[in-house]
């Protein structure tokens, strides 16, 4: 077995808690906890240090499309490794990312022509905000000092200081409120979902009636308005009502307000089309795509832009407006190579139906839960669930936060070989698009004895 001796994985046990800090990760808590060590991938399993083998249940953070260790992506990679693995697209260009650039373009909505690279989702969140900022002091009709963006509460966008400001999950936020710039925010039309039905008819159009305020409202002071379309990820699988995203595009069109749309989450078939806006028939100024781009192999970015905001940035190089912003990695050749071979995969192995299919598997299997005492809500779009939690249906009753039973649940679906993620007291699943059916209904069994024993 190529497996590790017991005293080098003590040893790398041992380094990990002393020297590793883990993002989004409770420290003191994760020391005792002996979280897998991953070394190996196959397939859709992940592979420890002691030969452990664990379903993926959340691709890997969201990005894996295809499973791991995929022969066509490797070797893409390794074709592209033998050429060349990095040089810059700052005032020069590479093979891959032109060819990339060129398929985006031409599978994404018509209104963008335009492909910026940088290296994840909160980057190219970064990069639309600051864009679509800068288009309005250099658009052609005349400058425009435009000082806020419009949101919807609960977003998640990222953790660098723009992504963040453009978000709200309360928990992500509270500590660097003042580091933040000011937005303002229109309710999330998913957070009635709780309500009962008689109410929340009107309260989603009462929603619906929020976005035309606030664009009545501050309108002429908005650099954009930015949206997760469809579903709000993060904050718990939050899924938006038909037309919602459709309403925002209308209302936003008629104000000349950029619409950034960030599929970072959604794009590359997990609601169960290529992108989401695809199901409104929406198209934006501006969209973010990152996670899933590769396949879920190497960290690649891009913020698309149309070309009336591109437009803006073009001048004598001594009018001072380029776009100032790029990364030394931007657009990394063995990156692009890997997401040109990953949409190669999606189309030759129909990996979009295979999310739709795999959909219905989770909605079927996941039934037995709707009766879950605990179980208050399971909120679904494509290949993407949240599982929420409640001490008692009725009357509501919430657990305190001390009792982390998303992340109970996580651990007791680990001893169980699954791997999950929790958000407080939702439990998201997110097989990859090409996870076949019978590894889907093996996740959806392991979340209910899980759920169970947690
Ligand atoms: N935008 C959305 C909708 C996301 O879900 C995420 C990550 O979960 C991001 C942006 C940030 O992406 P990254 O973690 O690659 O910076």
């Amino acid at each position: 077995s190529d497996t590790m001796q017991n005293s080098t994985v003590d040893q790398l046990r041992q380094w990990d808690n002393d020297h590793v800090w883990h993002p989004f990760t409770p420290m003191e808590a994760y020391k005792s906890e002996e979280a897998p060590i991953i070394e190996s991938g196959e397939g859709f399993e992940l592979i420890d240090v002691e030969g452990n083998r664990y379903l993926d249940g959340i691709s890997a953070l969201w990005c894996n499309v295809h499973g791991h260790n995929v022969p066509e992506i490797n070797l893409a990679i390794q074709n592209q490794l033998g050429k060349i693995a990095h040089t810059t697209l700052l005032g020069m260009s590479s093979t891959p990312s032109i060819e990339l650039a060129k398929r985006l373009v031409d599978l994404t909505p018509k209104s963008l022509t335009r492909v910026f690279y940088s290296d994840s989702g909160s980057t190219a969140v970064e990069a639309a905000l600051k864009m679509a900022w800068q288009f309005h002091r250099q658009k052609p009709s005349g400058p425009e000092e435009r000082d806020l963006f419009g949101t919807v509460s609960g977003a998640y966008h990222g953790d660098t200081i723009g992504s963040v400001s453009v978000g709200s999950i309360e928990l992500f936020h509270q500590v660097y409120g003042k580091m933040l710039f000011q937005t303002v925010s229109v309710p999330s039309p998913a957070s009635v979902h709780s309500s009962p039905s008689e109410t929340r008819d009107r309260e989603v159009t009462d929603c619906f009636d929020q976005v035309r305020n606030i664009i009545e409202e501050y309108g002429s002071r908005l650099n954009a308005f930015v949206i997760e379309p469809l579903v709000q990820g993060a904050a718990g699988i939050l899924v938006h009502p038909p037309g919602y995203l459709q309403h925002v595009r209308d209302l936003t069109k008629k104000a000349g307000i950029p619409l950034i749309c960030d599929e970072v989450a959604v794009g590359f078939g997990r609601t169960g089309t290529m992108f989401a806006c695809e199901q409104e028939d929406v198209e934006p100024d501006l969209m973010c795509l990152a996670k899933g781009i590769t396949g879920g192999y190497l960290p690649v970015a891009v913020t698309m832009a149309s070309e009336e905001i591109f437009s803006a940035f073009l001048g004598d190089p001594s009018a001072g407006r380029t776009f100032f912003h790029g990364h030394t990695y931007t657009g990394n050749p063995l990156g692009c190579a890997a997401a040109l071979a990953s949409l190669d995969l999606l189309e030759r192995n129909s990996v979009i139906e295979n999310a739709k299919r795999i959909a219905g598997v989770l909605e079927d299997e996941l039934q037995l839960l709707r009766s879950h005492p605990h179980v208050t809500e399971i909120r679904q779009k494509g290949t993407m669930v949240g599982i929420e939690f409640v001490r008692s249906r009725t009357p509501l009753e919430r657990y305190p936060a001390t009792r982390r039973t998303g992340h109970l649940v996580t651990l007791a679906a680990r001893k169980r070989g699954v791997i999950l993620r929790p958000l407080g007291d939702t439990v998201v699943l997110m097989p990859a698009p090409a996870m076949p059916e019978e590894l889907v209904k093996k996740l959806c069994r392991v979340v209910i004895e899980s759920i169970d024993e947690a």
